[in-house]
């Protein structure tokens, strides 16, 4: 892939993954940064922004395996790519994508009366604290905190019951200050806005009337 390479890191567990990181030209600084969960581009520049303006350094990890289908998987990541190219940071890309297990156990907890979403959001703060725990990151955060669509409170509380199980700080901010700014930068950049979530669950929720 242009501008990419892969590495021998692997995320954390016993799932040996190979994960892909870009820019080619930097490096990850655990030592100083957060490790920022990315859901999508739009998210990742009123927040990115933010912390930039407040002297705080991130490195990015994508880790979205509720995205689908895979082509909007791969869609979002490279408009993140994009992004980096106007806006330069380290990021790391954890290729997970298991669609028949994803939405077995989303369908499961749907089908036990729970929020599908407390368990897609968990999945994803978890291996982002697991895998800022073992680069060394002082803490781990989300641009899920951005958006004014995403259940915002259970974001926050999933995130600091994430850290205390995984023993790494979570950054909380309310990121959706910068709601408006994000619309407003993204459409600038000329960056990619999907429609929905993320799951094929969202995108019919935000199209069946
Ligand atoms: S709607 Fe979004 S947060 Fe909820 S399960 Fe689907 S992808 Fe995950």
């Amino acid at each position: 892939m242009e501008g990419s390479h892969t590495s021998a890191r692997t995320a954390s567990g016993s799932s040996a993954v190979e994960l892909e990181s870009f820019p080619e030209d930097l490096s990850p600084d655990p030592m100083f940064r957060i490790l920022f969960h990315i859901c999508c581009a739009p998210c990742l520049s009123g927040t990115h922004d933010m912390l930039l303006e407040r002297g705080i350094g991130v490195d990015g990890f994508y880790f979205n395996p509720n995205i689908q289908p895979y082509s909007e998987w791969q869609k979002r990541l490279d408009t993140i790519k994009e992004y980096v190219k106007e806006k330069p940071f380290f990021v790391y890309v954890d290729p997970t994508y298991e669609i028949g297990t994803w939405l077995r156990k989303a369908i499961r907890e749907e089908d036990a009366g729970r929020n599908r979403c407390a368990v897609c959001i968990k999945q994803r703060l978890e291996k982002t604290a697991e895998f800022a725990k073992e680069k060394g990151y002082r803490a781990f955060s989300t641009t899920l905190l951005l958006s004014t669509y995403q259940p915002h409170l259970l974001i926050k509380d999933l995130g600091e019951e994430v850290a205390k199980d995984k023993g790494v700080e979570f950054f909380y901010e309310d990121f959706r200050v910068k709601w408006s700014k994000s619309l407003t930068l993204s459409r600038k950049m000329r960056l990619y806005r999907q429609q929905y979530c993320g799951c094929v669950l969202s995108e019919q929720d935000r199209y069946l009337k």
